[in-house]
């Protein structure tokens, strides 16, 4: 089932997928834009090359079907958005491998005891809104309806973008797909961390996805003059900023496992001659526990407080985005394990430190993750890189996970051979 031309085919077309960008030398593809939308139109008329139907839902997830004999559905895919300055396999590698894989049974003119839907969605970075997962959620029946009035940076909200890329901000609530067809939902995304290239392997079985919450944390204090009002009993937003920056790194660091990030900073009026009045800034923070999570982001909540008061400034803490722990479904990961095997790979299991639309899906049906090495496990960022090699891999055990699944008709094999494995 090796098959070196699909892995270069899926190759060229995430080469092809990284020049549609929003700026000319870095790729840039945020939600509800122009270039998004070519990014669907390209993917939709290669499913229609591979024998698929396409549609896309309301808040723009762009889905292909290829039809099986039965009433039943297996859903591959990922995202097609991206950060700034992204890679070019980040999302894009799942929805190409899913795609390659049904691309293989059009040619053979094999049909499926089930369906295969692929589906590319439309938003899982935040890249616009500083949300993570719209598309998934939406999909999942799990759509947050207080975002539709957040803005983006230009001042545009979330509901007008909706509609302007063609879907109803309105039907959004109750825009889930139905579950009542689905075997489950597997997603090949690149790994993002450096695990199966420490253990050189090419791909790997995820067990979990970490959760994680996003808040927006704000310092108010008071603006005035650099050079006249003197040091003592000032209220410099950003000096509490930047005191709750180092809090963070410290909490995070004292907590195994636990990762925490401020990548967003702002202040105002912000000029050089004039104490910051305001800093606003962005909170990430991730666990597999979400007990842990919760302890931690309450912790930092507190401490947003007191550093505020000891400084005369008051704080703002916003949760914008919490998303539980996810474990995958061990049957269908057991599956995947068993199409590693098949290829005479040896199965490792690993936990997804980052967030993924699978997560979302996990609400509406069983998911399934397999990892695919990157060099050096680097990701959101233009040196992101993945072997042709690998992706073929990609692509062999997905084929012989669908093949599996047509023998069963259900995700039920246990493997008794393969062992959990921490990273
Ligand atoms: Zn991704």
């Amino acid at each position: 089932m090796m098959d070196a031309h699909s892995a270069a085919r899926v190759m060229e077309r995430c080469e092809a997928l990284g020049r549609i960008s929003e700026e000319p030398d870095l790729l840039v593809r945020p939600y509800g834009s122009e270039t998004m939308r070519r990014a669907n139109d390209t993917v939709a008329s290669w499913m229609r090359e591979a024998g698929m139907s396409t549609s896309r839902d309301e808040i723009g997830n762009l889905i292909g079907r290829y039809e099986g004999t039965e009433d039943k559905t297996l859903v591959l895919g990922s995202h097609l958005d991206s950060v700034r300055d992204a890679g070019k396999y980040d999302g894009i590698l799942g929805v190409m491998v899913a795609l390659a894989c049904v691309e293989q049974l059009h040619d053979r003119g094999v049909r499926l005891p089930f369906s295969v839907d692929v589906v590319a969605f439309a938003d899982e970075e935040g890249l616009r809104f500083g949300t993570t997962f719209l598309g998934s959620s939406a999909y999942a029946g799990a759509f947050d309806k207080s975002r539709l009035s957040l803005t983006d940076r230009d001042g545009e909200t979330l509901s007008e973008v909706v509609r302007a890329f063609g879907g109803d901000p309105d039907a959004l609530e109750n825009a889930g797909r139905n579950n009542r067809d689905l075997l489950g939902y597997c997603e090949v995304h690149i790994e993002q961390g450096p695990v199966l290239e420490q253990k050189g392997l090419p791909v790997g079985v995820v067990t979990a996805i970490n959760g994680q919450s996003r808040v927006r944390v704000g310092f108010v204090g008071e603006a005035g003059h650099a050079g006249t009002v003197p040091m003592e009993g000032r209220r410099d937003a950003l000096c509490a900023a930047a005191q709750f920056v180092l809090d963070v790194e410290s909490t995070a660091k004292a907590e195994p496992r636990a990762v925490a990030t401020v990548g967003e900073i702002s202040t105002l009026p912000g000029a050089v001659n004039v104490i910051p009045g305001e800093a606003e800034q962005s909170l990430d923070l991730r666990h597999p526990e979400d007990a842990v999570r919760e302890r931690l982001r309450s912790h930092l909540e507190r401490r947003a407080g007191e550093i505020a008061t000891s400084r005369g400034c008051e704080h703002r803490w916003q949760v914008r985005q919490e998303s539980a722990a996810v474990p995958t479904d061990p049957d269908l990961s057991a599956l995947i394990g068993k199409a590693i095997e098949d290829t005479g790979l040896c199965v490792h299991r690993l936990p997804s430190g980052a967030g993924h639309d699978a997560a979302q899906v996990a609400a509406l049906t069983n998911v399934a993750m397999l990892f695919v090495r990157c060099k050096e496990g680097i990701s959101h960022n233009p040196a992101e890189s993945v072997k042709r090699e690998d992706v073929g891999v990609a692509i062999d055990v997905m084929s012989r996970l669908l093949a599996l699944l047509a023998q069963d008709g259900r995700p039920n094999y246990r493997a008794e051979t393969s062992q959990e494995i921490s990273p």
